[in-house]
């Protein structure tokens, strides 16, 4: 089988497993999600819905945000790896929300990515869980580790995985295939132990059954 065509078949088997997969990120809104996306950048989904529900009554608003006084905001997301960083961006992301987009999110990873705290991998997913829009594939940390064991990329780089990813699966798989693989990833092939017995991609993947 040609690399397309098992891309294809992947992709295929995974909208069967995975039907309209979503974050696990907890939001109420568009600001919410975008925030906690920002927010999950090297950490847990878990952690980040640990103290998002305190951040979200305190900061409801991208003004609310852009107004923070930085030690507040910072003990507010304390427990989420990089906290400083990721107060001072949120800090400044609420600013810029206000002073270019008028407190609407854009629906382009061009415009979303001049967001501090939004890199590409953020944005694809804003895109995916808001709007069902796929410019792109989201490649974090499960998707490279499970692109690599497919098959499906040589790289290690998230910008030239995501290449890598886009020349080979069908466009209108793109949207599932994101949310599929990093679901897949987080409880199958995972990084220590993956369960190829039980995984649907065992007869497509050239590196099953090769970690005993
Ligand atoms: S067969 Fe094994 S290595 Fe391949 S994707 Fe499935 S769990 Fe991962």
């Amino acid at each position: 089988m040609d690399k397309q065509s098992q891309a294809k078949k992947i992709a295929e088997l995974l909208k069967q497993t995975y039907n309209a997969p979503k974050t696990e990120l907890h939001f109420a809104n568009e600001m919410q999600l975008a925030v906690a996306v920002m927010l999950s950048a090297q950490t847990t989904d878990k952690k980040v819905n640990q103290v998002t529900p305190d951040l979200f009554s305190k900061y409801p608003t991208w003004e609310a945000l852009a107004n923070a006084d930085i030690v507040e905001l910072t003990e507010a997301i304390y427990g989420v790896n990089f906290h400083k960083g990721k107060a001072e961006r949120l800090k400044k992301a609420g600013q810029v929300m206000l002073s270019e987009f008028g407190g609407e999110l854009p629906r382009t990873i061009e415009e979303l990515t001049k967001i501090p705290g939004v890199a590409r991998k953020s944005a694809n997913v804003i895109l995916n869980e808001l709007w069902d829009i796929a410019e792109g594939i989201v490649v974090d940390t499960h998707v490279s580790r499970v692109s690599g064991r497919l098959g499906l990329t040589e790289e290690t780089d998230p910008k030239k995985i995501e290449q890598d990813l886009m020349k080979l699966v069908p466009r209108e798989y793109w949207r599932n295939f994101s949310g599929a693989m990093v679901l897949h990833g987080r409880y199958v092939c995972t990084a220590r132990k993956p369960n190829c017995a039980e995984c649907v991609l065992n007869k497509v993947c050239p590196s099953a059954f090769t970690f005993d």
